[in-house]
């Protein structure tokens, strides 16, 4: 089983237009970016997990010329805005060859989308299945279920992914979380997943996190509750921690820190990671200062690992 990341950014891709953010200047002078975050699975099957505004471009990108099914975790524009270029797969066929492409949602969360996106479904671009809490399913050699995360009042039908399937003699096990800032009741099956795919908008939680979202540093308790066995992949990556002296840290969307991580032996706050390289660097430091075995790769666009 391929896994590729599509995207690994949050909800607005940085470098964000018309910020000149330290982050975002250091990016854009080593020419990166993270797209919205979106998950591609290449198996027996192709599916997607979520499907935001830049999905053409990163289908594209990878020459995916055929979906078999899209995952959707929760009614967020980042996560489901790119829905109507499926429409592309249809258009590309003679008349009446088209199968409806299978879209796996909560009902709640259709509830949302629909209202922008229900012509897919009357127009059989899309099929509708909507998904529950606990239950099972099933797309070719892959068994997948969603599992109910907590990502605040305007995205109730919030839901993560665990999907499983068979590589030989070995089971294998991805949890992807999507965006959460609260699991109230985990199931136990997501618990020693082969691989964990985990949002950090930001490097520290903020004073405030409004947006319900994770930020690195509680993604630690995370890792260490659910003992990943091979390895975590850190997605959904903002540009809203404040760089200290980056007069851009009066922007709106910069937090201040609640209590930044800092390093157990110089008592200094880790620096705020800007570039992929500093990222995956301050990571692993982190992990190393307060003896956190587990391996943690900072995704980025376009990375993809053979699971
Ligand atoms: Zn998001
Ligand atoms: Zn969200």
């Amino acid at each position: 089983m391929l896994l590729t990341f599509l995207g690994s950014g949050g909800a607005w891709i940085i470098p964000e237009l018309a910020c000149e953010c330290m982050i975002c200047k250091a990016m854009r002078e080593g020419g990166e970016q993270r797209t919205r975050t979106s998950l591609l699975l290449s198996g027996d099957k192709t599916i997607l997990v979520d499907c935001g505004p830049d999905i053409a471009l990163q289908l594209s990108r990878h020459g995916v010329k055929d979906l078999d099914a899209v995952l959707i975790t929760h009614e967020h524009g980042d996560h489901y805005l790119g829905l109507d270029e499926l429409y592309s797969f249809k258009r590309a066929l003679p008349r009446g060859r088209h199968v409806p492409i299978p879209v796996y949602v909560t009902a709640k969360s259709w509830e949302a989308i629909g209202l922008r996106f229900g012509y897919l479904a009357a127009q059989e671009v899309i099929r509708v299945v909507e998904v529950e809490p606990g239950e099972y399913y099933q797309i070719g050699e892959i068994i997948f279920s969603p599992f109910k995360t907590s990502h605040g009042p305007i995205a109730s039908g919030s839901v993560g992914y665990m999907i499983r399937w068979q590589d030989g003699l070995e089971n294998k096990k991805l949890v992807y979380t999507s965006d959460f800032d609260d699991l109230p009741a985990p199931p136990r099956e997501i618990y020693s997943p082969d691989y964990l795919v985990l949002p950090t908008l930001w490097f520290n939680e903020p004073e405030q996190n409004a947006p319900y979202q994770l930020s690195f540093q509680r993604a630690i308790d995370f890792i260490k509750l659910w003992q990943p066995k091979k390895e975590t992949f850190l997605v959904h990556i903002g540009d809203g921690d404040p760089v200290p002296g980056d007069p851009a840290n009066s922007m709106l969307k910069k937090r201040k820190p609640l209590a930044p991580l800092r390093s157990p032996v110089s008592h200094n706050p880790y620096p705020i990671p800007m570039t992929q390289k500093q990222w995956q660097d301050v990571v692993e430091r982190v992990l190393d200062d307060f003896e956190v075995p587990f391996k943690v790769t900072v995704a980025h666009d376009g990375m993809s690992v053979q699971m």
